[in-house]
């Protein structure tokens, strides 16, 4: 491609409301442009690099031996309602109407449309196990679309299905999505890691595993064990048993009231009355689908919401509101307890084993010492409802150390068994010719995420440091002066060539000062750049690689070799970034 002609602009600095460094460099370099909060368009270098990433996704999704299709984003909310998710989804499905005032939905994911297809077109065992998958845009109206292309309303995903007889046939379609998952992550030079995830509203029973790129500005935390090989969401991660147990100074056996003016935290709480903050119980309010429950755990602790939710089964969780906070209390936020409580106790385990510990009264201003779980208030359920430590003990091998790491979430596999296709009725006829339900897997890859996850891995100051297999274009001739005739016609010489070869190769063909020519050059990001100068004249180039910080010169007949053997041996290893 000619730069002259490229529909885009480079900046030199990024509007203020780009967030993350992909986001500015993918606006500066002139990838991408939004439309709307979490609209973006692909502008071609962009849209090449979504291609790159699409191949790289097909290839493997075909060697797996997955079955491309396509499904409509337009889906009738008739199907929703079926699977229960129509009003089980919430906001952040987007909805519309046709002229008939007929209901439809953006599809923000394909469970629903691609159990319906499977109910007509698999009808015996002998058509399992089948995976199918679409590269789609998907449409979600997210609560905070943020950090660009990384949690957009309208995107691109991969999303596979698989469809087995049994459960022993979906863990071989799922080892098998897991493995291909791998490779394209590795193929795409993306630093990425498994772990184990909640399985969310899409939810179903067994396994689901996350893929997570480790970047700073990663909304997930991963929590891996620095002995056995254990990794997890720390929205999973299990808790395992503490050795720090601490208690308070100043407890008392029996329950005894305290003044706490105005004292409504747990910081401030601790300060008060001078104890560690291991030592008070933690009561938390929420509304879970419209009931009050509370949990207790460690004041030093923190509610992990996911697992709560998960025990509870509800479809929505939220903290309680003030209002109901007086209501269940009978006290202003700030002050509540287990003592006398008449709402559902959900005890953290870590609090379960029955010492004395100051809670809140359930009265303005007051809390109570000596509390003790059994004596008090009765445990009606106990479970791992806190978020795991950094530095606490492995639960899993109990010898290790968790370590906390920043992750962006790019691929999910989970085990869906027959969450759909029981109430979607998808069923086949086994081998005695009895009718029984598809065991169903899914799989997804955020490929508009991907682009801004390997930008936040690559990059440095200058701009974009393409990992080869998606860069887009493989090749920047960038002459000096293009007025100048030997440089030009070396210029030009080299890029056809490259063009014959099949390599995709961009030429600074814009009479621009070399300055300018370069800081663009490194902004897009291209792997191999040629400077075409005053060498020309004895047929030389100067090739500088952009993760390297040397040149060489050589001989253009040299460069256009070495760029085109790097490019056809590229297959595995990226050790031209
Ligand atoms: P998240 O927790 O980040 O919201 P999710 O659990 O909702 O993700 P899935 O439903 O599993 O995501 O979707 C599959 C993949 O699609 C994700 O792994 C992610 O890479 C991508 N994805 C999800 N939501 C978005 C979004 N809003 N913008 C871009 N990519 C997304
Ligand atoms: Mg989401």
């Amino acid at each position: 491609m000619r730069q002259s002609r490229l529909f885009a602009q480079t900046y030199r600095e990024a509007p203020t409301e780009a967030d993350t460094t992909s986001h500015r460099l993918l606006l500066r370099a002139g990838f991408i442009r939004q439309l709307a909060a979490g609209v973006y368009a692909y502008l071609p270098l962009g849209r090449r690099v979504l291609r790159k990433l699409e191949s790289i996704v097909r290839e493997e999704m075909d060697r797996a031996g997955a079955q491309e299709l396509l499904m409509p984003a337009m889906q009738p909310a008739k199907l929703w309602q079926e699977s229960g998710r129509y009003a089980a989804y919430g906001p952040e499905l987007m909805r519309l109407n046709d002229r008939h005032d007929r209901e439809f939905a953006l599809g923000p994911t394909h469970e629903e449309v691609v159990t319906a297809l499977a109910r007509e077109e698999i009808y015996s065992y002998r058509k399992l196990p089948a995976i199918v998958y679409q590269i789609q845009t998907k449409f979600r109206d997210e609560r905070r679309p943020r950090f660009g292309l990384m949690r957009g309303r309208e995107f691109l995903m991969k999303d596979a299905y698989s469809f087995d007889a049994d459960s022993e046939g979906l863990e071989q379609s799922y080892r098998t999505m897991y493995d291909a998952y791998g490779r394209i992550f590795q193929r795409v030079g993306l630093n990425v890691r498994p772990v184990e995830a909640d399985p969310g509203t899409i939810g179903g029973e067994g396994g689901t595993h996350e893929f997570m790129a480790l970047a700073d500005i990663g909304e997930d935390t991963i929590v891996s064990c620095s002995h056995c090989g254990y990794a997890a969401n720390l929205e999973k991660a299990e808790a395992g048993t503490l050795t720090d147990v601490t208690r308070g100074n100043g407890l008392a056996p029996e329950l005894e009231k305290i003044h706490t003016p105005n004292v409504r935290t747990i910081d401030e709480l601790a300060a008060f009355l001078q104890v560690p903050a291991s030592a008070l119980l933690k009561t938390m309010l929420y509304d879970a689908d419209g009931t009050i429950v509370a949990i207790l755990l460690r004041g030093d602790h923190e509610v992990n919401e996911t697992k709560l939710q998960a025990h509870l089964q509800a479809a929505q969780l939220t903290l309680a509101d003030e209002a109901a906070v007086i209501r269940a209390t009978g006290a202003p936020v700030g002050f509540a307890g287990p003592v006398g409580l008449n709402v559902s106790l959900l005890v953290d385990r870590t609090i379960a084993a029955g010492e004395e510990w100051i809670a809140g009264a359930n009265e303005r201003d007051y809390h109570v010492r000596g509390v003790k779980p059994g004596r008090d208030f009765s445990v009606e359920a106990t479970g791992d409802f806190r978020n795991v430590g950094e530095e606490e003990r492995c639960a899993r091998c109990e010898e290790g150390a968790y370590l906390f790491r920043k992750g962006i979430e790019l691929g999910h596999v989970f085990k869906l068994g027959t969450k759909y296709s029981e109430p979607l009725g998808a069923a086949y006829l086994d081998k005695e010719g009895r009718k029984r339900p598809l065991m169903m897997g899914c799989y997804g890859i955020g490929v508009s995420r991907m682009m801004a996850a390997a930008v936040e891995q690559h990059h440095d100051e200058a701009g974009i440091v393409w990992p080869s297999a998606i860069a887009p274009f493989c090749v920047h001739i960038v002459p000096i002066s293009i007025k100048d005739e030997v440089q030009r016609t070396l210029a030009e010489n080299l890029y056809e060539r490259f063009l014959a070869a099949g390599i995709d190769a961009l030429i600074d063909d814009r009479d621009e000062r070399a300055g300018v020519k370069f800081k663009d050059s490194d902004l897009i990001g291209v792997p191999v750049r040629l400077v075409v100068g005053k060498q020309a004249a004895s047929g030389e180039v100067e090739m500088k690689l952009r993760n390297l910080p040397d040149s060489m010169t050589l001989t253009a007949e040299d460069a256009f070799k070495i760029v085109c053997d790097k490019m056809r041996n590229r297959e595995s290893t990226d050790e031209f970034l």
